[in-house]
């Protein structure tokens, strides 16, 4: 499959940094999108290394077919593993920056990551970015958020939009540069001609319900008037924080096909 990408960062109305940060590899089929934490603006420096250490390993292991030097799950592609891997280290790096410039303590990041290969997407996530699906008309969500309120959705305490205006909202249960030790979730999905996904920040969901993004996405136009679009809404709701989008558009490939990218940043 052919994979047009739009990325578009925004500080938000409210926040003096933009601690997020997102990477586009078209050549790879890899996306990825960083909501970094911690004082200082720290926080962007340990999103970079997440998205570049992602990168980095990616690029690294893609066409070597060495031994697998790391845990492999059988039940998941190998490039599912890859960015299973590849997130685990990123997380690994995050320590390793934290344990080597004590200034940096307290730093960590979420990240989503998409990896397609051929027809199917690996999506991978720690954290509360999201990793959403539009097709015909229908938006699903792909991630289940590590936070507190997320666990409160799942026990039944909280309704989805209750948790969504929780003051914990944004209390992560799992992130890279946290626990010594991180879990990474990964699903594989078929993509199909004509489908959309999304990789956002939670500055994104904490603004926008799903029925918004939804109508915003379902407007039809270009992928880069709807990640404007996605981050004005957001900002016209308020923009309390960090907005990130990284829209990718499915289609059938084409011979000689030139891949076509639009990177767009906006602080
Ligand atoms: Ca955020």
């Amino acid at each position: 499959m052919r994979v047009r990408a739009c990325g578009v960062s925004d500080v938000g109305l409210a926040r003096a940094h933009n601690e997020d940060t997102f990477g586009l590899d078209h050549p790879r089929g890899l996306f990825v999108v960083a909501d970094g934490m911690g004082g200082h603006s720290h926080g962007e420096v340990a999103a970079q290394i997440a998205v570049d250490a992602i990168r980095d390993f990616i690029d690294k292991s893609l066409d070597h077919d060495t031994t697998w030097p790391f845990v492999y799950d059988s039940r998941l592609l190998r490039h599912s593993n890859l960015l299973k891997t590849a997130v685990r280290l990123a997380h690994d790096k995050v320590l390793r920056a934290i344990r080597d410039d004590r200034s940096l303590h307290g730093m960590g990041t979420t990240v989503v990551g998409f990896f397609l290969r051929g027809s199917v997407a690996a999506v991978a996530h720690v954290g509360d970015s999201r990793a959403y699906r539009f097709r015909n008309g229908t938006l699903d969500q792909l991630t289940q958020d590590h936070t507190w309120v997320h666990e409160q959705v799942v026990a039944g305490f909280l309704s989805k939009e209750q948790a969504r205006a929780h003051p914990l909202k944004n209390v992560v249960t799992r992130a890279l540069g946290g626990e010594s030790e991180v879990v990474v979730d990964v699903r594989e999905v078929e993509v199909q001609p004509g489908d959309l996904y999304l990789l956002c920040s939670d500055g994104l969901t904490t603004m926008l319900g799903d029925k918004d993004i939804k109508e915003r996405l379902g407007k039809g136009r270009t992928l880069e008037e709807a990640c404007r679009g996605l981050v004005a809404d957001a900002n016209a709701r308020g923009g309390f924080d960090n907005v990130t989008v990284v829209l990718l558009g499915i289609e059938e490939p084409e011979e000689g096909d030139e891949e076509e990218e639009d990177e767009t940043e906006t602080e």
